[in-house]
């Protein structure tokens, strides 16, 4: 059985199979998350990046995909690139936030992945809110999730963050 846990911290310290990355659709780096995860898992990662755009990725990833590539000196096997939407007050983009999840846990399961790390996608420069998009992650993780994932680690930055991760949880059981 998945279990869903909820982890205070740098997702960049998680030990797991696959870490989640918050990318933008160039790959090629960026602020949060995707900074973190450069930083600390060093330049394979940007180089197997570069890599993806000059085969089959040449206009980037596209929002709501999913591609992995290793996870340097990351505690993990692979890290799994995802592009979340941007947050919008007048188009509904949530299909495309829960895709992120899905595919994400998808390319996790065919890698033959056991443990997934996500932070909250789309919820930091791109703006989403933290309690609809901890819904949406929560939902979703627990309707996609296939073997042989089998454990799934939200990791959150903050107390608020967590906190409505948690009452997320809570309003799923
Ligand atoms: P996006 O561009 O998809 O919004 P961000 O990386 O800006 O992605 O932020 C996503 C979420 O991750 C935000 O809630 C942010 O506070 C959080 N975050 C930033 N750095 C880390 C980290 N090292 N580990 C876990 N979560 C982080």
């Amino acid at each position: 059985m998945t279990v869903l846990t909820l982890i205070r911290g740098s997702i960049t310290d998680q030990r797991v199979d696959a870490i989640v990355n918050a990318a933008n659709s160039s790959l090629l780096g960026g602020g949060g998350v995707d900074g973190a995860i450069h930083r600390a898992g060093g330049p394979e990662i940007l180089a197997e990046c570069r890599a993806l755009r000059a085969a089959r990725y040449g206009r980037g990833l596209r929002t709501g995909q999913a591609v992995a590539t290793t996870a340097g000196r990351l505690d993990a096997r692979w890290v799994i690139h995802t592009v979340g939407p941007v947050w919008s007050a007048t188009e509904d983009r949530s299909g495309l936030l829960a895709s992120c999840y899905r595919e994400s846990l998808r390319v996790a399961a065919e890698l033959g992945a056991t443990s997934v790390a996500f932070p909250a996608i789309s919820t930091g420069i791109y703006r989403w809110p933290m309690d609809d998009g901890a819904r949406i992650a929560v939902r979703t993780a627990r309707e996609s999730v296939t073997a042989p994932v089998e454990d799934v680690r939200f990791v959150l930055f903050d107390e608020h963050a967590y906190g409505l991760f948690e009452a997320a949880l809570a309003a799923e059981d």
